[in-house]
């Protein structure tokens, strides 16, 4: 076999995953919590189950969590949003991210994406043909600037692909960065798909604003959210797609013959999660944000130069201050084999020029995890 697919390697995840196993070592690579969940949603979830949510549910989703979602993000980020036309659930986020690009690009349409990207993007936007236009974001800053876009938006132009909060670099893009981007959407016609996934994990009294909001967008803007990240229940592959119903109508034809539906009671739970009082939220934004700085204090104290991170689970440490020939791939390799702390190395999220002295931790863990991860790379600092 020698398709695209079959020529790829296995996810950076899965393998650091993997050698995390082999050696023991404290997993802050892939990115998922060590806390069980909120027992209430897992809870309603189990009593779904038990009370019959167990065949087909219809195909938009469940009324009740199209209902949930649209009053969740008018509470939250003040869209307006119809449930029957504008919301529809899919099985997590990848799946509405796969959708978009199979429903609304054709073979030879340029497809703007931003690296360092998230590793399922690229090989899903040139399976449906698209032609990838890359705008290369370097730290410290992350910043998309107008240039970059210049050189990469052209009249064939079809789809924008953007991620925020960003993941890998924990940037949350700033109002001026979101309104050029809208406004080189805007001039050449192209639909914005916005993986918006981390909305939720922002910290530093951050708010989120969707692409949905921002002007000239509400028709040609896509927003993927998900429910496994909002409650950190990163199995759960619910996710939530919000788009006008011109839109939402081709999304939904490529929905049906993917995974069709979504596990019913899982939806019911999340309906009832997001319903979920404010403090809940922002109790558990403070929480990861305590993570986060427990990690950087204690990253910094070892001597590792730590990038900001203003949002996901994620924050990068700088290689080049402790030593300008380290290269991330190799220095992840000898963290997890000897110190037993597993990483992610950033070049990984590049297709090409990737920056090479930046690894991504995980700080979605418990005290103690983030201790003993710290404690065994004080051999490195
Ligand atoms: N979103 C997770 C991360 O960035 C990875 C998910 C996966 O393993 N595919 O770590």
């Amino acid at each position: 076999m020698n398709s695209l697919f079959a020529s790829l390697p296995t996810t950076v995840f899965e393998t650091m995953s993997r050698l995390a196993r082999e050696h023991d070592a404290v997993n802050l690579g892939q990115g998922f919590p060590d806390d069980p969940g909120p027992l209430d949603v897992r809870q309603k979830a189990a009593e779904a189950i038990v009370d019959g949510w167990n065949q087909y549910p219809p195909m938009m989703g469940t009324p009740e969590l199209r209902h949930a979602v649209a009053a969740h993000y008018r509470a939250w980020q003040g869209l307006d949003l119809d449930p029957e036309s504008e919301v529809m659930v899919t099985s997590g986020a990848t799946e509405a991210i796969a959708g978009a690009l199979l429903a609304l690009i054709e073979p030879g349409d340029e497809v703007v994406l931003f690296q360092p990207l998230y590793d399922a993007y690229l090989p899903l936007v040139q399976r449906a043909g698209g032609v990838p236009r890359l705008v290369r974001l370097v730290p410290p800053h992350w910043r998309i600037t107008e240039e970059a876009l210049a050189q990469v938006f052209s009249p064939r132009t079809r789809l924008v692909l953007f991620n925020n909060p960003h993941n890998p670099t924990g940037r949350v893009f700033g109002r001026d960065e979101l309104d050029t981007l809208a406004r080189f959407c805007t001039r050449s016609g192209a639909v914005l798909v916005s993986d918006e996934v981390w909305e939720h994990v922002i910290f530093d009294g951050l708010s989120h604003h969707s692409v949905l909001s921002l002007p000239g967008l509400r028709g040609r803007a896509v927003k993927i959210g998900s429910a496994g990240k909002i409650f950190g229940m990163t199995g759960w592959k619910v996710g939530f797609v919000c788009a006008a119903p011109e839109l939402m109508r081709a999304l939904s034809r490529a929905h049906q013959f993917l995974t069709f539906t979504t596990p019913p009671a899982l939806q019911q739970a999340v309906a009832y999660g997001l319903g979920k009082e404010r403090d809940w939220f922002l109790s558990t934004r403070a929480g990861l944000q305590r993570s986060r700085d427990r990690l950087a204090r204690g990253l910094a104290g070892l001597g590792f130069s730590v990038l900001p991170s203003a949002g996901t689970y994620f924050l990068n440490v700088d290689l080049a201050p402790l030593d300008p020939a380290l290269r991330d791939e190799a220095f992840c390799r000898r963290l997890v084999e000897r110190e037993r702390v597993a990483a992610i190395p950033v070049s990984a999220f590049y297709a090409e020029q990737p920056v090479e002295s930046v690894i991504r931790f995980c700080f979605a863990k418990t005290d103690a995890t983030l201790d003993r991860a710290l404690n065994r790379l004080s051999a490195v600092g």
